[in-house]
């Protein structure tokens, strides 16, 4: 069965906590929607603002293969406004639940009922698409659901949505709400699932199994409160997971992470670790025997290979693992300890993760070249000199001075505030010696008050694309961002050194 996928992020994802988005911003993400393969994208809804509107037309506009949709409420100059933003097919809602009518909308149900009528038919007779959501169907009463869905039925809507608002119901109720609907309407129906009790999956997925058609979700399931159904998780358990029949969509799953990653950046909402499909860790693994049983068939302990979302699998040492997944790091790198020198080296190991230490390949590799006898490497990049100024009326200057290798280097820039002056600064020299370049910069603060302690996370990236990232907890902001900068050029460096070594040997 081919399922279809209704993207709201630009919509419901938008009305995240602290989102919003430009029209440029709305238009990029919508390019990306469409080329990850989703079948409609609600745009937005074009009543609430200009620049709400002028993103509706933007993406209108851009003759995009995904059909193009706008929430409206049940008044005229939402659709009115939808029009103007060269939408053909509307989202039209209105509250059904007694709890919504009598505190919100201050209506009977029957007044409800008419307006929602209304709008379908306006929407009708001006040749658009209908989509009806009875806002709150979950809570609504099922008798009186069914009636309204009916009725709009027969004034004319083309799709049905059953919005679970606040997260409140369960697969099972879902089913039931889902079944009465199709047989009320024998239209299309979709699911729009909220993620309050974190069953929004779950529940999309008990739509489609009791006959809907489609579900409304959102990139990273991004959304208002616990967000909504999240796409990546929607599209790949239809693909994936073993149900008694076939289903389809049209995500191009290979597109999975990196859309995911653009959005994540664009709205400034970072994905957690744990995430399914696409947080950090969903492909990654420490624990020895994890490690020892993806090494000798990925199978044992990933369901689906990191290749069909976009990603790749990676391992990780620490107190956790095996002799198995770190001898597989290392030899990467063509270094291969004998039975003795492994058993060392994985000791040590140990010993940093008891710390709680994360030992990542740049010092798993000073571990072992300490254990195979290689004395040569340590730092190459030195601080040897820094200073900044900056104020009001004056343009933040930062004075670097490095010792790389034994030669001293000295870098000067501006920059829009301290730390990027600083950075600048840092940047002219490495840039100079090695095509370094800083790619993401992250600040965050550990405690509270004036002398709360930062912790700078950096990624630094060389002209042969390795990525190395660093870390550097202190109490002044721009000293702690140059020495998390300083140490990410030395692992970075350090990792080339080390593989040209090896390629020489
Ligand atoms: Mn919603």
């Amino acid at each position: 069965m081919r399922v279809r996928v209704f993207d709201t992020t630009l919509r419901d994802g938008e009305q995240t906590p602290g989102i919003s988005l430009s029209p440029d911003q709305k238009l990029s993400i919508a390019k990306k929607l469409d080329a990850l393969g989703v079948d409609a994208i609600e745009a937005g809804f074009p009543v609430i603002s200009d620049g709400e509107l002028k993103a509706v037309k933007m993406i209108t506009s851009e003759g995009l293969t995904a059909e193009i949709c706008g929430l409206c409420r049940t008044h005229k100059k939402d659709i009115d406004a939808a029009i103007d933003g060269g939408l053909n097919y509307i989202h039209t809602f209105i509250a059904t639940s007694d709890i919504h009518l009598e505190h919100k909308l201050k209506m009977t149900r029957e007044q409800a009922l008419e307006k929602a009528i209304e709008a379908i038919e306006y929407g009708k007779s001006h040749g658009l698409q209908v989509e009806f959501s009875a806002e709150d169907a979950t809570r609504t009463d099922r008798e009186f659901l069914k009636k309204v869905f009916s009725e709009v039925a027969k004034a004319g809507a083309d799709r049905i949505d059953i919005p679970d608002t606040v997260g409140y119901a369960t697969p099972e109720y879902i089913s039931q709400i889902t079944r009465d609907s199709i047989e009320a309407t024998h239209l299309p129906i979709s699911l729009h699932c909220h993620n309050d009790f974190g069953l929004a999956v779950a529940n999309a997925l008990a739509g489609i199994r009791a006959g809907a058609q489609c579900a409304h979700v959102t990139i990273n399931g991004i959304g208002e409160r616990a967000g909504n159904a999240s796409l990546e998780e929607f599209a790949m358990a239809l693909q994936c997971l073993q149900w008694d029949q076939k289903y389809e969509t049209g995500i191009k799953s290979q597109l999975i992470y990196e859309t995911s990653r653009y959005v994540s950046s664009l709205v400034g909402v970072q994905v957690q670790p744990n995430k399914a499909i696409v947080g950090d860790n969903s492909f990654g693994h420490e624990s020895g025997i994890h490690t020892h049983g993806v090494l000798s068939n990925p199978l044992t302990y990933e369901p689906i290979s990191p290749e069909l979302v976009g990603r790749k699998r990676w391992l990780q040492v620490g107190k956790h693992a095996g002799i198995h997944g770190m001898n597989a790091m290392l030899e990467e790198y063509g270094i291969k300890p004998s039975t003795d020198q492994s058993k060392e080296i994985l000791d040590k190991v140990k010993i940093l993760g008891d710390q709680g230490k994360q030992v990542s390949d740049v010092e798993l590799l000073s571990i072992a070249s300490e254990v195979l006898g290689d004395s040569g490497i340590k730092r190459i990049v030195h601080l040897t000199g820094f200073s900044v100024s900056t104020g009001i009326g004056t343009m933040p200057y930062a004075f670097v001075k490095l010792n790389i290798d034994g030669e001293d280097h000295i870098g000067t820039d501006y920059g829009v505030g301290p730390v990027d002056a600083a950075l600048n600064a840092i940047q002219k020299i490495t840039g100079k010696i090695s095509e370094i370049r800083i790619k993401d910069y992250g600040l965050a603060s550990i405690s509270g008050g004036s002398t709360a302690l930062c912790e700078v996370t950096v990624k630094v990236e060389d002209a042969d694309r390795n990525k190395v990232s660093a870390k550097s907890v202190g109490e002044d902001i721009v000293t702690t961002s140059v020495q998390a900068v300083i140490d990410g050029i030395n692992r970075i460096m350090l990792k080339k050194m080390l593989k040209e070594k090896l390629a020489k040997n």
